[in-house]
């Protein structure tokens, strides 16, 4: 049976060595990072995930607020709050909660957020630096995927991995971070045509499309690594975007869901909060 990565349980330590690391920059600057995370309308998930996020830095002893704004807010409002908060000294970490309505233009509100405290990686430079392999914030789910692997000790080098989306915010950054570590990496998405073929060549897979069961037994061989990134909510239970319960048999990895990747994106936005507030008392 193959080893399960829990996300549950990796989080826990790293988010053990975040509230370490809290006391000691306490200890040296006599000041703890600040998260500000900006949250437009009342979307219950973007509410349950601000409010995770805020109890994870609280915990970690850091300083955490939620702005909270009505979703007939214009841009220009916005844009104002992101501008204040880039020149608020005690403010390390500005994250906009996506998505946010459609009136306002997310390009716009991303760009306008200070690179030093652009949290989430989300920031064009931020992007262009992680392409280019230089110091950079990188975004919070890939990162978490890399962490999970590094865990336990897999060997990415010369392995060919399987990317099933493409999005900005997990499918391309996760390609690159993987191809980082040398790694051969396939991009697939919706257009993709033998998914099955492609599926049945890798030796890892990191799912991310927001379809339940995308990935079967039939389309893995045996070893295989499974990094599900998938989150859906099916007869009112959440599963992820590969069959769990059939592929744990088969591969040597597996992550869950619930308790995979998830609780990874949140302790690496807290290590990535961490670095924001170095990178600005440290300059
Ligand atoms: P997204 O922006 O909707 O991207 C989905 C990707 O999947 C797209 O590139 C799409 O292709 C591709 N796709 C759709 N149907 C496909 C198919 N039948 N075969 C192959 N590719 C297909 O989603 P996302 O933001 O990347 O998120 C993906 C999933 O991860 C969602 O379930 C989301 O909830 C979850 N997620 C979880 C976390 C976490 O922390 N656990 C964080 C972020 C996201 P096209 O580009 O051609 O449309």
């Amino acid at each position: 049976m193959g080893e399960i990565i829990s996300g549950k349980e990796l989080s826990k330590e790293v988010r053990e060595e975040v509230r370490l690391e809290v006391e000691s920059l306490k200890a040296t600057y006599g000041a703890v990072p600040h998260l500000v995370v900006v949250l437009v309308g009342n979307d219950p998930a973007s509410e349950s995930y601000v409010k995770a996020k805020k109890r994870a830095c609280l915990k970690a002893g850091m300083e955490s607020t939620i702005i909270r704004k009505e979703s007939d807010i214009t841009e220009e409002e916005l844009l104002d709050i992101i501008i204040n908060l880039n020149n608020d000294k005690g403010v390390h970490g500005i994250l906009v909660q996506l998505p946010i309505p459609k009136h306002i233009n997310e390009n716009k509100i991303i760009d306008a957020i200070l690179i030093e405290k652009d949290v989430d990686g989300f920031h064009p430079l931020n992007v262009a630096y992680m392409h280019l392999g230089r110091p950079c914030i990188l975004p919070a789910t890939p990162k978490g995927i890399m962490t999970m692997l590094k865990s336990k000790n897999i060997e990415l080098k010369g392995k060919d991995a399987l990317i099933i989306g493409r999005s900005n915010l997990v499918g391309k950054p996760a390609a690159m971070l993987l191809m980082g570590q040398h790694a051969t990496v396939t991009i697939a998405h919706s257009r993709t045509q033998n998914l099955k073929e492609k599926c049945l060549q890798a030796d890892i897979i990191v799912a991310a499309v927001g379809r339940a069961h995308t990935v079967t037994k039939d389309m893995v061989k045996p070893g295989a690594i499974i990094i599900d990134v998938g989150v859906n909510r099916v007869d009112g239970k959440l599963i992820g975007d590969c069959d769990f319960n059939d592929l744990k048999d088969i591969t040597s990895f597996i992550t869950p869901v619930p308790g995979g990747v998830g609780p990874m994106t949140i302790a690496s936005l807290l290590q990535n909060t961490i670095e924001c507030f170095k990178g600005i008392v440290q300059k």
